[in-house]
């Protein structure tokens, strides 16, 4: 059975909008993209002397187990130039497993839920554009209540209906 997978694209180098657009279209690889958020132009989290980034959320339903699924984004970032510098440096694009199903993955090459999404505004507020009721797996809370929990004061601007929503 088909699961849909949320997948978080970031990228603050070159063409940031294309790059993201792109990264959203090769999802295609995966499964069927069942939908975009819009873009939002976002804060650096982590390394601050770098640019700002371009964020959204794409939903794919997709066959790929977890670990084809990865492959898939690690081949997207191939295709679209990234060069691995920097843990959390400026990239061209950045493709991270959000969501996948309601599974959890645990292994040295994958985590999921992403640890890192609850506490980040730019995955979670294109997250809840696409999916507010979508339950995080080991929190137990859906992405609308994670967002009114949330803590951070990282700016994110949304600009506009780029995307489709499902
Ligand atoms: P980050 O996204 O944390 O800035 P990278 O994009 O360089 O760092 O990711 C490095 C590795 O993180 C990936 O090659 C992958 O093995 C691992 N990883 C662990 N969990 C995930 C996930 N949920 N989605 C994507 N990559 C993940
Ligand atoms: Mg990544």
């Amino acid at each position: 059975m088909p699961v849909i997978a949320y997948i978080g694209l970031g990228s603050n180098v070159g063409d940031r909008e294309g790059n993201v657009r792109r990264a959203a279209a090769f999802l295609a690889g995966a499964g069927r993209v069942a939908g975009l958020s819009s873009l939002y132009a976002t804060e650096p989290v982590g390394n601050r002397e770098q640019p700002g980034f371009i964020n959204a959320v794409a939903a794919v339903e997709t066959s790929l187990d977890p670990g084809e699924l990865l492959a898939v984004c690690r081949s997207i970032e191939r295709e679209l130039g990234r060069e691995r510098t920097v843990r959390w440096g400026p990239r061209t694009i950045d493709l991270d497993i959000l969501l996948y199903g309601d599974r959890t993955v645990s292994t040295d090459e994958l985590t999921i839920p992403h640890p890192l999404m609850a506490g980040r505004r730019f995955v979670l507020e294109p997250l809840a554009e696409l999916a507010p009721g979508a339950v995080h797996p080991v929190l137990r809370r859906t992405v609308v209540e994670l967002l009114r929990e949330l803590q951070d004061p990282h700016a994110v601007v949304r600009l506009g209906t780029a995307g489709t929503t499902p």
